[in-house]
């Protein structure tokens, strides 16, 4: 477990903040002002993801909207405990320009990750042609608070959200630091 401490001057106390990362990848933020102690989960949370599977699903997005004008790629968000992994799913949507997650494949994943202790937080597609922004149709079809990440095949780039009652939040992440690099 990885600790962070930053300390402040609050209004009249001092207020220590301290960083936990959890076993679930997110951030507990313990801010304790006087005696009270209070946690927030998630608020600042920083969410990792890895580079080089980013860059192939960036890749295969970018493919499959160039085999078939319009098609999109979909998948799972899983939270290994470590960092947030993109599992990809078929997809059964018959029409260009949508996602549809194949059943039998979230089932599949739903169980591998649960037998592996890990945990679904949310899905992932391509916009072949849009911004990296949920459309109403990815908000209405969003499971209430979990995250979103959609490639930009365009821009080449993507962007996170978390979608919690019907709205859409921009969420930053940041790519893990290579074994290498540390
Ligand atoms: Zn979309």
């Amino acid at each position: 477990m990885e600790a962070g401490i930053t300390e402040g001057i609050g209004r009249n106390h001092r207020i220590v903040v301290l960083i936990l990362q959890q076993l679930r990848c997110s951030f507990l933020i313990i801010i304790r002002t006087g005696n009270r102690i209070k946690m927030v989960r998630d608020h600042y949370a920083m969410h990792f993801f890895d580079k080089a599977q980013y860059s192939k699903l960036l890749r295969e997005a970018r493919y499959a909207a160039c085999q078939k004008a319009g098609a999109e790629i979909c998948g799972l968000i899983i939270n290994t405990g470590y960092h947030l992994a993109f599992v990809q799913t078929r997809n059964a949507s018959r029409r260009a320009g949508g996602f549809v997650l194949s059943s039998p494949d979230v089932r599949r994943i739903v169980a591998a990750t649960q037998s592996l202790g890990q945990e679904v937080v949310g899905t992932f597609h391509s916009h072949p042609a849009a911004l990296p922004a949920p459309g109403d149709s990815d908000i209405r079809h969003a499971v209430d608070d979990s995250l979103m990440f959609i490639f930009d095949c365009i821009g080449r780039k993507g962007r996170l959200w978390k979608i919690k009652k019907g709205r859409a939040r921009s969420i930053k992440f940041r790519f893990l630091a290579r074994s290498h690099d540390a």
